[in-house]
């Protein structure tokens, strides 16, 4: 019988319940259980394809091609699994089956109301889960914080689940614990009025986690555990801590999993942490630095957007590092720069390796053509990432084929060398405006030539099949709606542009590369999305073990 763990998160956002989540599930898994997760957004997009990244953060997309919250890149990462469209829930999406079903006459002529059948609804989509991947554990995230109209809903049907099966669910409340600078003091009171809002929706969480600047001492403990009626072990404290990686670890040190087992009636099957334990050993303890430049145009917001837009791209980089243990330094170079002061390319040299990862539209683009140039002719390590690719064959075109104004139709329509182009199916998409999930999504196939780099990359990191002649075959996920124009690959060719992996069914470009260059790769699908801390990416394994050990 599958278990379901709720989690709800207390007094402010942004406190980290996704990685809370992403960390039980690490813990569970780490004890032998199989488990699976569920993210709900209360917001009425069907999906995070249409929100920009400087708003929402980063729009993760899973192997089945769903654009999905960012939390699910977190998911994958800490449970190194693959997820799916069903491991994602939006308020748009619920109303969406209802409706559909509706209009079937699939509720037998009854008058259909918000309740029961929108958590009738949400219920279903859990037990899907649970019946498809059989998971001994199921973690729901409910997005938002408890107190707000609009994830009432997701509540009641929590609420409804364990009313029917006690047994089998429990409520955790990620909350929040400030330490007012006047007073110098963690308080608990918001915490109180928390576990108060959430009671009004018929609902006592099991255990607290209490997220806070520092450490939970015993009389804070002590008071959450009397005033929010949960035993005092039961309460569990979650000081910030420097990575990401290390919560699983800080969870186990207050038993969170061992807590939960017993809340179930179940035990551990023994194994372990340590392979986690052994990652966060080299995170803490690593001393020598790589400098990576990342160069692109999300970046006027603040530092926390910028992180946030660009997550899955980050943590691929960290993986890598921590693969050759060395810790990276990330530095966001702003493209527009290039444009008006092409004098400022210099600092490029500064970095040991550069990455132009996704990007849409064509503010910034001509400067990020420039700084691959620059990274072409002076042999710094390139990375380039769906529109890294596209613009690497921009530039390539341009300053190598000669082809003057070579574009790519998404900037220039009408250009005399469109050597990217939008795919036929994007254009009658594109014209007829619909735009939600309706990009190249998701997994598609790849073969990449025996002998080149990328092939050596993936080789070497043991990724993918390898076929009778010798090529390897990969999968990776996709996210576009432009691609390498046919057309032109024959002259690209010619002058020593490199088509390493190529799509078998269709025949599309999948993977450039540069003989002569110590790492000058690029990718029209998005290996960050593929990349596990404990199992990183090929590419950015290789990008990384070249940037520390070339001098440019
Ligand atoms: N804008 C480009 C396209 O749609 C690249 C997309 C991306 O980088 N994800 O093809």
């Amino acid at each position: 019988m599958t278990k379901y763990i709720f989690v709800a998160g207390g007094v402010m956002s942004g406190v980290g319940k996704g990685v809370a989540v992403s960390s039980i599930g690490r813990i569970l898994k780490s004890k032998g259980f199989k488990v699976s997760a569920i993210k709900i957004d209360p917001y009425i997009n069907v999906d995070a394809g249409t929100m920009n990244p400087v708003e929402h953060g980063e729009v993760f997309v899973t192997k089945d091609g769903t654009e999905c919250d960012q939390d699910l890149g977190n998911y994958e990462r800490f449970l190194d699994d693959d997820l799916t469209t069903e491991n994602y829930m939006t308020t748009g999406r619920v109303y969406e089956a209802v409706i559909r079903r509706e209009r079937n006459l699939e509720y037998g002529g009854r008058c259909v109301e918000v309740v029961p059948h929108i958590p009738d609804e949400v219920i279903s989509r859990i037990k899907n889960l649970a019946k498809k991947t059989k998971a001994d554990f199921i973690l729901i995230e409910i997005g938002g914080t408890v107190g707000e109209y609009q994830n009432l809903l997701f509540l009641e049907a929590a609420r409804m689940m364990r009313l029917k099966e006690p047994k089998d669910v429990i409520f955790i409340l990620v909350s929040y614990l400030p330490v007012p600078r006047m007073i110098g003091e963690m308080k608990t009171k918001p915490t109180q009025h928390a576990v108060r809002n959430l009671n009004s929706s018929g609902i006592q969480p099991d255990i607290i986690i209490a997220r806070s600047e520092v450490p939970l001492d015993l009389p804070r403990k002590r008071k959450i555990s009397i005033f929010c009626n949960v035993q005092e072990e039961d309460v569990i404290s979650a000081p910030d801590i420097e990575s990401i990686y290390e919560i699983p670890l800080n969870f186990e040190k207050d038993n969170l999993g061992k807590i939960i087992l017993k809340k179930f009636g179940l035990r551990s099957k023994k194994k372990n942490l340590n392979d986690w334990r052994r990652l966060v050993k080299v995170i803490k303890t690593a001393k020598k630095k790589v400098q990576i430049g990342i160069v692109g145009k999300y970046f006027e917001t603040g530092d926390f957007t910028l992180a946030d837009s660009y997550i899955s791209v980050i943590e691929a980089v960290k993986h890598a590092s921590w693969f050759h243990k060395v810790v990276p330094e990330l530095t966001w170079l702003s493209s527009e720069v290039y444009e008006q002061h092409p004098a400022k390319l210099r600092e490029l040299r500064n970095f040991a390796g550069i990455i132009v990862p996704g990007g849409f539209g064509s503010r910034g683009v001509e400067g990020k053509i420039k700084a691959i140039e620059y990274c072409r002719k002076n042999k710094i390590p390139y990375l380039g990432l769906c529109f890294g690719l596209q613009l690497a064959v921009v530039e390539f075109a341009r300053n190598v084929c000669k082809m003057k104004d070579a574009h790519t139709t998404e900037i220039v329509k009408h250009c005399k060398y469109p050597v990217i182009d939008v795919m036929p199916e994007q254009k009658a998409l594109l014209q007829e405006k619909r735009y939600g999930a309706t990009m190249r999504l998701g997994e598609y196939p790849c073969l990449i030539k025996k002998g080149t780099q990328a092939y050596l990359s993936y080789l070497k990191s043991k990724w993918g099949k390898q076929n009778k002649k010798g090529d390897i075959f990969i999968q990776e996920r996709h996210r576009h709606r432009y691609e390498l124009n046919n057309e032109f690959r024959k002259d690209l060719e010619a002058k020593g542009l490199v088509m390493s992996g190529v799509n078998p069914d269709r025949d599309l470009v999948e993977i450039i590369e540069l003989p002569r260059h110590p790492f000058f790769i690029a990718s029209q699908f998005h290996p960050e999305f593929k990349s596990r801390p404990l199992n990183p990416h090929p590419l950015f394994r290789e990008f990384i073990r070249t940037a520390i050990s070339v001098r440019h």
